[in-house]
């Protein structure tokens, strides 16, 4: 039996809310339009140490304060160590860029077709349908849109994008996302679904959202059957800590899941957060049991202003490590870095391979042991092939990208751009006194080939000479 988070305090012994019904507290309308945006609200809710009260004053300048009373009432009001406070309370360091930092780290709006949607990957596309949140996470990479004035998406906005959809039948799978994909209304979540679903080549439809965890209320039985009726739906959300993992936050993903919807977990790892294996083996643990299934750790983004929640690379293979083989396959995430300047995810892991040879691949598994697969000696790749090309006419011959297009011959080298070496080598080309070993080669080439033909000529001449 999960063990869920409950804070020490009830909602209803906190001087703010003291009047609130229950019903209220449990209407999404009610908490969307009672988040706590000032600093004297905050106050209210919990003890303030300097930092964190400058950094409600420069929330202005970087992403705007708002929380829900929900996720607020979880806060440990004397403890600024509290992971809950530590996400949703601007502190001052936010106003600080390191050296790396950049606004739109991934760049997602370079591989924009039309605003607002992101077309990175072959088959998929990236739908930014709202900029608002119910809380603004302090480390969103996404900042220089969630919550900004002037960053609102218009319904034109919207049929632009879902008309490049349309007409891209590459795109089999769109997430919708924001801000975040659940801080529209119902209505317009529907038109949106409804206009998808239209489209023949948009097989799934994904929804990123950090609802269940910030703002449970939202997962509504209304909710659920629309979602239910533009199936397959997907969803992620975004759990951090145990400590988020609450009867609320676990009906409302019960609720989803009840509603056909499997629902996914990406987290990030956030310095003084969930840093450590033993905290994201408890959340993952925590997660399967609720049926949430860990689907990615991500690095955190270098966004500005967001350099304080980073942990090193090697930290996420150390959680990883403490993961692969220790817990439930299923409920292993994968650990990923989204590659700065938009090369998209790329995913890490400790190594297991050790060596190896045509004949032996030398593997350790999590407990250390080293043991050798041996490769099969009689494999003969590709078998299955021309039966599965005769069933269902998909026979591998589409363009592949990167590496794969090595693998399938379609490519011999992949060489990047701006190689000096063969900026060089362009001027050589252009030169008509250049000479190298390779002219020398050909030349010598040329003249062995004249000389062999002479004398398959001459022996020729004497074969016919002896016949006459
Ligand atoms: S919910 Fe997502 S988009 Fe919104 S602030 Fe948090 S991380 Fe950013």
């Amino acid at each position: 039996m999960v063990q869920l988070y409950q804070p020490k305090r009830h909602w209803k012994d906190i001087e703010l809310w003291k009047d609130v019904t229950d019903e209220q507290w449990n209407d999404w309308l009610w908490q969307l339009t009672h988040t706590i945006r000032t600093l004297d609200d905050l106050k209210k809710v919990i003890q303030l140490t300097p930092e964190e009260e400058e950094g409600v004053k420069i929330s202005t300048k970087t992403i705007p304060l708002n929380i829900t009373p929900y996720y607020a009432s979880l806060m440990n009001p004397g403890d600024p160590r509290c992971p809950i406070r530590m996400q949703s309370v601007p502190i001052s360091k936010e106003i600080e860029k390191m050296k790396y930092d950049m606004e739109d780290p991934l760049a997602e709006d370079e591989d924009s077709p039309v605003p607002g949607l992101t077309h990175r990957y072959p088959d998929r596309v990236l739908f930014l349908v709202t900029n608002q949140c119910s809380m603004y996470c302090r480390y969103c990479t996404r900042r220089r849109f969630s919550g900004q004035i002037g960053m609102g998406v218009p319904k034109k906005q919207l049929d632009a994008a879902i008309q490049y959809i349309a007409q891209t039948k590459a795109v089999r799978d769109v997430l919708l996302s924001g801000g975040d994909g659940l801080l529209i209304n119902d209505q317009i979540l529907e038109y949106i679904l409804k206009n998808l679903r239209a489209i023949p080549h948009v097989e799934i439809i994904r929804i990123g959202t950090r609802a269940p965890v910030v703002f449970p209320q939202r997962i509504t039985d209304k909710l659920c059957s629309i979602l239910r009726k533009y199936h397959p739906v997907w969803l992620n959300t975004h759990f951090n800590t145990s400590l988020e993992l609450t009867e609320a936050s676990k009906t409302a993903c019960e609720k989803l899941v009840d509603a056909g919807v499997p629902v996914g977990n990406q987290a990030v790892i956030l310095s003084g957060i969930n840093d450590s294996a033993h905290i994201m083996k408890k959340l993952m643990h925590d997660l399967v049991a609720i049926r949430v299934r860990p689907y990615y750790v991500y690095q955190c983004d270098l966004s500005e202003g967001i350099g304080h929640f980073r942990a090193p690379i090697s930290k996420g293979l150390e959680i990883m490590e403490a993961l692969r083989g220790h817990i439930t396959g299923f409920a292993v995430p994968t650990f990923v870095v989204d590659a700065p300047g938009g090369g998209g995810k790329i995913t890490l892991q400790p190594n297991y391979i050790l060596s190896q040879s045509p004949e032996k691949i030398v593997l350790r598994n999590f407990e250390g042991v080293i043991t050798t697969y041996p490769e099969p000696s009689h494999y003969v790749a590709g078998q299955a092939d021309d039966y599965f090309a005769e069933m269902t006419g998909i026979d591998g011959s589409e363009p592949s990208i990167g590496i794969h297009r090595l693998m399938k011959d379609e490519e011999m080298h992949l060489v990047p751009k701006g190689l000096n070496r063969l900026e060089r080598r362009a001027m050589y080309e252009q030169d008509i006194g250049h000479q190298s070993l390779k002219d020398q080669r050909e030349k010598r080439d040329l003249l062995k080939e004249k000389k062999w033909q002479a004398e398959q000529a001459k022996q020729q001449a004497q074969v016919d000479a002896d016949e006459m």
